[in-house]
């Protein structure tokens, strides 16, 4: 049985050669992610084609995704990381300024000197330092550090319940956005989405490029949770981007609201990713914590799309052995069943209603495999959303873009196929492909469901038929 749980890496220094890549992609590397608040463009567009090559020579589908900064804040480069002590000040200014203490960085959003108040709590660098505004100037702000820490280069910043008042695209956003259209990415990741008009922006400013990016939608606050289904329901694709989120909300709520975007993503039909801190620990260590093992099982077993590597891979001492690990783990959670969310999807036309007879049918039927044929992937997405039990679940599709952007969905192995101009003639090349491919025993049960055009009339189509 093939792995459902489908595994990104983000790439950095620990990742760039193309042998690096190429191994990963071998371990099982599905999707890989360009992190654009530390990725420089020649850098980026290097990583891109070198990806596209491995990919390539391996014949596997794997996608691009380039995740944009938001409206997020990040201080700047520091020539040598900052040893702080408690009770050490640190001046956070804006770009363009002079430093007025010897603890001074600058942060990319010079508004936020505006939207801050003395007193509040500064987050930096997901949670490693806490510090506390002491006093606030148009141009800097002082902090008093709370507790000791390193503060190195291009760290993020945290103003938990603080209403930022960027705008959803910062000009830098838009300047990635046209990098990663040209560099084709399969997948493009919003993040700090508010709302869902932020959404629509960003996938306004995709078509504008005339991309085929489809959009991920990444809940990192507060405001995000309150608006949940209106994002859901926007994106493409939701990520519970954990790092943020579990500042900016109380941290015993983020295994609460991890289950319930879950649940409510599959009830909407939109595929769901679980990042940030899966195998922390290993970006030191050889082996994973007990905790870690637990989290990533757990993830696996709400049966999410997909579970996501940061640091892990791209700064990571042990990048090849962290995805390994992923992959222990969730190819034995699978084995003993997953949480069942699946059954929880509103099926909300005839088309969904289809994929769910076809489920039913092939989960009902010893050793069946269930075949999606689908255009722009849309019926193989609803197909997988009910999460079949199928020991193996196929789609064919004529576009090599629709199969990278399957690769971020759980369970589904996609190949590409021609179709032909009648439904009966794609399917038994569909069938002679898994044979010789696939090593598929002829007799073999195949459920095939389709909503293709068969001599022109678009139907909803579920076939029984024996390889
Ligand atoms: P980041 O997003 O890694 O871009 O911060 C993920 C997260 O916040 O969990
Ligand atoms: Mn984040």
């Amino acid at each position: 049985m093939s792995r459902r749980t489908k595994l990104i890496a983000t790439l950095g220094p620990a990742t760039e050669s193309a042998e690096i890549i190429g191994q990963l992609i071998d371990i099982g590397a599905n999707v890989f992610r360009l992190n654009m608040s530390h990725a420089k463009h020649e850098w980026a567009r290097d990583m891109s084609r070198k990806i596209r090559q491995q990919a390539n020579a391996r014949m596997a589908h794997v996608a691009l995704l380039f995740d944009l900064t938001g409206p997020s804040i990040r201080t700047g480069d520091v020539e040598t990381p900052y040893e702080l002590k408690i009770g050490d000040l640190v001046e956070f200014r804006r770009e363009g300024t002079e430093p007025t203490v010897p603890l001074s960085t600058t942060v990319n959003y010079g508004g936020m000197m505006d939207d801050v108040a003395e007193g509040r709590t500064l987050v930096v660098d997901n949670g490693t330092l806490l510090m506390e505004i002491r006093t606030r100037k148009d141009d800097r702000i002082l902090c008093e550090v709370k507790n000791a820490g390193t503060l190195g280069s291009r760290r993020h910043i945290n103003l938990p319940g603080t209403r930022l008042n960027l705008p959803a695209m910062t000009e830098k956003d838009h300047k990635d956005l046209a990098l990663a259209i040209e560099c084709e990415a399969d997948y493009v990741a919003g993040s700090f989405v508010r709302d869902a008009a932020h959404v629509h922006e960003l996938r306004d400013a995709v078509q504008a490029l005339e991309g085929t990016a489809q959009i991920i939608a990444k809940i990192e606050d507060q405001e995000a949770v309150r608006n949940i289904d209106a994002i859901i329901q926007a994106s493409d694709a939701i990520m519970i981007a954990r790092g943020d989120l579990g500042i900016e909300v109380a941290f015993e709520e983020l295994p609460i609201l991890q289950r319930r975007i879950i649940k409510r993503c599959h009830e909407l039909g939109r595929r769901v990713i679980v990042a940030t801190q899966l195998l922390e620990s290993m970006i030191q260590n050889p082996t994973p914590t007990r905790a870690e093992v637990t989290d990533c099982s757990n993830a696996a077993y709400e049966e999410a799309d997909a579970l996501m590597l940061s640091g892990e891979t791209s700064i990571g001492k042990h990048p090849l052995r962290c995805l390994e690990v992923l992959v222990k783990i969730t190819s034995r959670i699978e084995r003993s069943g997953g949480l069942g969310y699946g059954q929880d999807v509103l099926l909300r036309d005839e088309r969904q209603k289809t994929a769910r007879a076809a489920v039913t049918l092939a989960d009902s039927l010893p050793d069946a495999r269930l075949v999606v044929l689908t255009r722009r992937g849309v019926l193989a997405n609803h197909t997988a959303m009910l999460r079949p039990r199928t020991s193996e679940f196929y789609a064919f599709t004529p576009k090599n873009l629709v199969c990278r952007q399957l690769a971020l969905t759980r369970n589904v192995t996609a190949f590409k196929l021609p179709f032909a101009a009648s439904i009966d003639e794609t399917v038994q090349r569909a069938a002679n492909f898994l044979i010789e491919s696939e090593n598929l025993k002829p007799g073999t049960p195949l459920v095939i469901v389709s909503d293709i055009l068969s001599n022109h009339i678009a139907a909803n189509s579920i076939i029984l038929h024996h390889a």
